[in-house]
């Protein structure tokens, strides 16, 4: 197997702020419809891995091939044009629009607030935003202020307007953080369901959580891999018990 098959190769990434390496020479293989979990403690690298994969930051030094194409080198809209998405810890939705507007903003074809000025609701849009709406467990919800959906709901809201744009990788930053224990199960059902048509790297803490949902689990510390596998395997491995677990 020639790395070009993976979805995702990322080959001696590094990156240096000010002569210090927050990812060091990495390297990370992610399969088509896989979900990997990143783990590692505080400072570990793991947001500014996704930070790098999306375009955000530019690395000092290696590769990042994504269906074989060079990513390194792409301005962030062309890496979200080529079908990656990324949701940051924070959810960035519009608080003023309500649940159905959000997810059609969202909809390739009007992207962005001012493209929407112009935008035609037709049918298939239409059809579109309900059936993400459905998946992201918010359709009793799409006439609904988006400001006043619960925290979990908003972190749905703005998984769906990643969805709606189709990508094939999709990357969320701690998506369970400060959600109730009924809305993790749900979005541990989410994310199954969702890497059934593409790769997802998910960071998260939250270790039954992962337990349900990884199907490899990478391990970072000190901008390094410090363990990969299984997550019977990582849980095992007496270094990642030392830097992470054992806390
Ligand atoms: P994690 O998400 O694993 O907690 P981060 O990727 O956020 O860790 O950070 C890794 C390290 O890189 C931290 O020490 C952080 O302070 C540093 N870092 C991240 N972004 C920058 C930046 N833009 N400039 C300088 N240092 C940074
Ligand atoms: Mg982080």
């Amino acid at each position: 197997m020639t790395n070009n098959d993976f979805m995702l190769s990322v080959e001696d990434l590094t990156v240096s702020f000010d002569g210090f390496k927050a990812v060091d020479a990495l390297n990370l293989y992610v399969d088509r419809n896989e979900l990997r979990v990143v783990i590692g403690p505080n400072g570990a690298g793991k947001t500014t891995l996704l930070d790098l994969i999306c375009g955000k930051t530019k690395a000092t030094a290696g590769s990042i091939r994504f269906k074989g194409k060079e990513l390194t080198k792409l301005a962030e809209h062309d890496i979200v044009r080529s079908g990656v998405g990324r949701k940051f810890q924070n959810p960035s939705i519009y608080e003023n629009l309500s649940v159905f507007e959000n997810l059609e903003i969202s909809f390739p074809r009007g992207r962005g607030v001012f493209g929407s000025l112009a935008f035609r609701r037709t049918p298939d849009v239409v059809e579109r935003v309900q059936a993400v709406a459905e998946e992201i467990f918010l359709a009793d919800h799409l006439d609904m202020e988006a400001g006043l959906l619960s925290h979990g709901q908003k972190q749905w809201l703005e998984i769906g307007m990643l969805l709606i744009q189709s990508p094939e990788l999709l990357m969320l930053d701690e998506p369970v953080a400060g959600m109730s224990v009924k809305e993790r199960e749900l979005t541990a059902e989410l994310l199954k369901r969702i890497c059934l048509n593409r790769s997802v790297i998910v960071i998260e803490h939250d270790m039954d959580f992962v337990q349900r949902i990884a199907h490899k689990v990478t391990v970072l510390h000190q901008g390094k891999m410090l363990a990969e596998g299984s997550m019977e395997k990582v849980q095992a491995d007496p270094r990642v018990i030392e830097v992470y677990l054992g806390h």
